[in-house]
């Protein structure tokens, strides 16, 4: 791995480098690349940039303003395990190349602006982040080469999205039942060894792995591990996280699918986001004997994140699809508060010993269809904005929510029902992420209007198959 541009130059020299693969993510979240022969890219490379043309980027420039920057990251540098000739991989910043400037609607720009507003403050020089991602793994139905053409059906009473080659095929012996899949070996675990293969990959591309399991979802869904990491080494490392797990799925002939909620009345996957800040080296938020052990200013913290959870949500779970996740019954958080060990609370505090710099807490309701970026860069504006004004959450809940009676939860603020009700919270709250220029106005303007003219609206305007089921005969 290389730390200066000098050492990415020698590792292409060492590894007789031929390919130059530059990623940059876009405002989705889903990586794009350009790659260039070996010979392109100099000293000069990482500081002023590589041109290409934004304006096909997807909420990015407009034609007549294309030309943009990629500023590869020399940390970022590993050989890419999926390509046939010696290809390296880099990570890129966008700058604008008339000003120099950074790109404003570049996420991982907003990303570094989220860590030096942190440094600005004084509260902390470090946000440690630890997403877990959990995914479903299908078999590879969306085309079938043989028949030469597409599996797609969606069986409309169950809501459940078939494959038509697995079901009519398949041997449903050792699948598990809904909810059964928490984690039974082989062979009722049918994916073990492509899950190995997934973290072994991974490693080679620099992520500290740590594990693998199955998940509690039917066969199929599964989560790996990789040790916690700044705010922008974590962003990074869960984009490649994706990308190895799906091409390794690839290689066997599967799809992955990091959707929240695939299948109607089985878990969903979320990423639960593990958070903390650190100061000259020292955890921040320990103290002994107070309840979960938190600090204070942790309780702050939390207070910010509950707060504007409502609008927070916009970026942590961006879909249509992910607020079909975030309902009663299926270890997703539906209700605003933290509590210690309790799983359907949006935020657990994890049990962590007496160990200061293991004292953190895990927000429960992200899912892997935000862009990391911006969802983490948003939740430490949240927790910076509830230390700054001392917001105290309301008191931790240790009992099962599912099991209140309606006027109880009545009292417990809950999470947005919708995609388009977090879009609305969001443009009435969010001060937290403008007032450290984090974010720009621009930006959240143009994410809303993304989000409603891209995927609120034109779901609205489609009828549902499950619509078939309810009104085709009236
Ligand atoms: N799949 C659950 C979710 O949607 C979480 C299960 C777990 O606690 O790991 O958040
Ligand atoms: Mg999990
Ligand atoms: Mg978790």
């Amino acid at each position: 791995m290389a730390e200066t541009p000098q050492e990415v130059l020698k590792m292409i020299q060492d590894n007789n480098i031929q390919i130059i693969d530059l990623k940059f993510i876009d405002l989705p979240g889903i990586w794009q690349h350009c790659s260039f022969y070996h010979n392109q890219i100099d000293e000069d490379s990482f500081d002023a940039g590589v041109p290409f043309d934004g304006s096909s980027i997807r909420g990015w420039k407009a034609i007549n303003e294309s030309d943009m920057c990629m500023v590869p990251d020399p940390k970022t540098a590993w050989i890419d395990p999926f390509y046939e000739e010696p290809t390296l991989s880099l990570i890129c910043s966008i700058k604008e190349p008339r000003t120099g400037e950074w790109y404003s609607r570049d996420p991982r720009t907003i990303a570094k602006k989220a860590v030096e507003y942190l440094q600005s403050t004084g509260i902390g020089d470090t946000a440690f982040f630890g997403p877990e991602a959990e995914f479903f793994v299908f078999d590879d139905v969306r085309f079938d080469q043989t028949e030469n053409k597409a599996y797609y059906s969606v069986d409309s009473v169950e809501g459940r999205w078939n494959t038509g080659r697995e079901e009519e095929g398949g041997n449903l012996a050792y699948k598990p039942g809904y909810k059964q899949g928490y984690f039974p070996v082989s062979p009722t675990d049918t994916l073990q060894d492509m899950r190995t293969e997934m973290l072994l990959t991974m490693a080679k591309c620099g992520v500290p792995i740590e594990k693998h399991h199955h998940e509690v979802a039917t066969g199929g869904q599964n989560e790996l591990g990789f040790r916690f990491a700044t705010l922008i080494d974590a962003a990074d490392y869960l984009l490649t996280y994706k990308y190895v797990i799906k091409n390794v799925a690839k290689k066997y002939g599967k799809t992955v699918t990091f959707m929240p909620k695939p299948l109607f009345n089985d878990n969903g996957s979320g990423m639960h986001v593990h958070q903390s800040i650190w100061k000259g080296g020292q955890p921040l938020f320990w103290e002994e004997g107070t309840y979960a052990d938190l600090s204070k200013l942790a309780t702050h913290y939390i207070g910010g994140i509950l707060k504007h959870a409502p609008a927070l949500l916009a970026f942590s779970n961006p879909t249509t699809n992910s607020y079909k996740r975030l309902v009663p019954g299926f270890e997703a958080p539906v209700n605003l508060v933290y509590s210690q060990g309790n799983r359907s609370a949006s935020i657990r505090i994890p049990l962590t010993g007496s160990n200061p710099k293991a004292k953190r807490l895990e927000f429960r309701c992200p899912d892997a269809t935000s862009n990391p970026y911006l969802a983490f860069a948003a939740m430490l504006c949240a927790g910076i904005d509830g230390i700054k004004n001392k917001i105290e959450p309301a008191e931790p809940l240790d009992v099962d929510f599912y099991e209140l009676s309606p006027e109880e939860l009545s009292k417990i603020p809950s999470t947005p029902g919708s995609l388009e009700q977090a879009l609305e919270c969001l443009g009435k709250d969010h001060a937290f992420l403008t007032d450290g220029g984090v974010f720009t106005e621009d930006f959240i303007t143009n994410w809303i209007e993304y989000k409603l003219d891209n995927e609120v609206n034109p779901l609205r305007l489609r009828p549902h198959p499950y619509e078939f089921a309810l009104y085709y005969d009236v």
